[in-house]
């Protein structure tokens, strides 16, 4: 076979996730594997643009599989968003002779890589990884599994608690933009119901449903709310609950970060190896190069990077139905 390139870069940028180290591994161990040098680049673009770059060992990436964050750190970079930026990282690459890159990140990510790839001959390849579940061109994105996971622990250890006092309790997780991580937790916690960025949700109809629940002397109730929901988060949500149910014990809990971080699910890290190995394939051999690698009905899937932005918002009311008579 003839090889496209022999030394690659890596690199893990924007929101972080966890699996991304899951992902750096088989980059590196796929690369070394073909014969390739691989390379890690330091906080994303940044590194790319500082030079912050260093060739990586099979033992650089030795017991990192089962850790959360990422041992090439990640960043926002301002700098790359400038077509100044950008060529000091493309000269820095030259420098080096990196022919080719992995980047693991999300839609703001891809974005760079598209531009960068257009502008320079440097051949790219991406990989999902973000809590949101929320990029075209895939069923799943790298660290989705984990952080519901973890919403899913945390929502079972509060309603031990809701049940002890009969509480009330509001519980927001993770999603600016998507309702995946508050659909999926919810559903499997058996909450009262849920409210999303996708979905309006009419919170009277919610209060006169917990105020039969009440009647009927159901008086521990869990509301899964994404950050970003219509209403805002769980502090906005529980102002308007006790406005109108004041003798209603109500309770506000934030997951906040802990849902970005811990060791990825099984699940995730087998998704992290399964795309890390095929973009090193894609590198080498010239094929679905400048895509994003995801997964559609579990076989890989390659997306021009220029498409693989945030998916649409496709959420489905009868998702909320489900979760109402499931829950009543
Ligand atoms: P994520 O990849 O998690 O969506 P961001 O949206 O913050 O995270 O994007 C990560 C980085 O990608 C940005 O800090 C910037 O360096 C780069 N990037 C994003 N959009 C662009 C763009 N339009 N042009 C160049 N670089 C971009």
């Amino acid at each position: 076979m003839e090889k496209k390139v022999s030394k690659i870069g890596v690199l893990t940028s924007g929101g972080d996730a966890p699996g991304m180290n899951a992902a750096i591994r088989a980059v590196v161990r796929t690369g070394i594997y073909y014969g390739l040098e691989v390379y890690g680049i330091v906080r994303g673009y940044a590194g790319m643009i500082e030079n912050d770059i260093f060739q990586m060992e099979s033992r650089s990436v030795a017991n990192i599989i089962q850790r959360g964050g990422t041992i090439l750190k990640t960043a926002r970079c301002k700098d790359f968003l400038e077509p100044e930026g950008r060529k000091r990282a493309y000269e820095n690459l030259k420098k080096l002779g990196i022919e080719g890159l992995v980047i693991i990140g999300g839609d703001g990510s891809f974005k760079g890589a598209q531009i960068f790839s257009n502008e320079f001959d440097i051949p790219c390849v991406g990989l999902p990884c973000t809590i949101d579940k929320d990029i075209a061109g895939t069923d799943f994105t790298i660290g989705f599994d984990t952080a519901v996971n973890t919403a899913v622990q945390a929502i079972d250890k509060i309603r031990d608690t809701a049940d002890a006092h009969d509480r009330l309790f509001i519980i927001e997780v993770m999603g600016r933009d998507s309702g995946y991580i508050a659909l999926h937790s919810g559903i499997a916690t058996g909450a009262e119901n849920i409210m999303i960025p996708e979905l309006k949700t009419d919170i009277y109809e919610i209060i006169n449903t917990l105020q039969e629940k009440e009647k009927r002397k159901k008086l521990v109730n869990l509301l899964v709310v994404a950050e970003g929901s219509e209403l805002g988060g769980a502090n906005e949500v529980a102002k308007v609950l006790k406005s109108k149910m004041t003798h209603a014990d109500i309770k506000v809990c934030i997951l906040g970060h802990i849902q970005r971080g811990g060791a990825p699910s099984c699940m995730d890290r087998v998704l992290a190896s399964r795309m890390g190995y095929a973009a090193v394939e894609s590198l080498l051999t010239g094929t679905n190069i400048n895509t994003m690698i995801g997964l559609v009905n579990n076989q890989l899937n390659y997306t021009p990077l220029d498409q693989a932005v945030k998916a649409e918002r496709t959420i489905d009311f009868e998702w909320l139905k489900v979760v109402k008579i499931l829950a009543s």
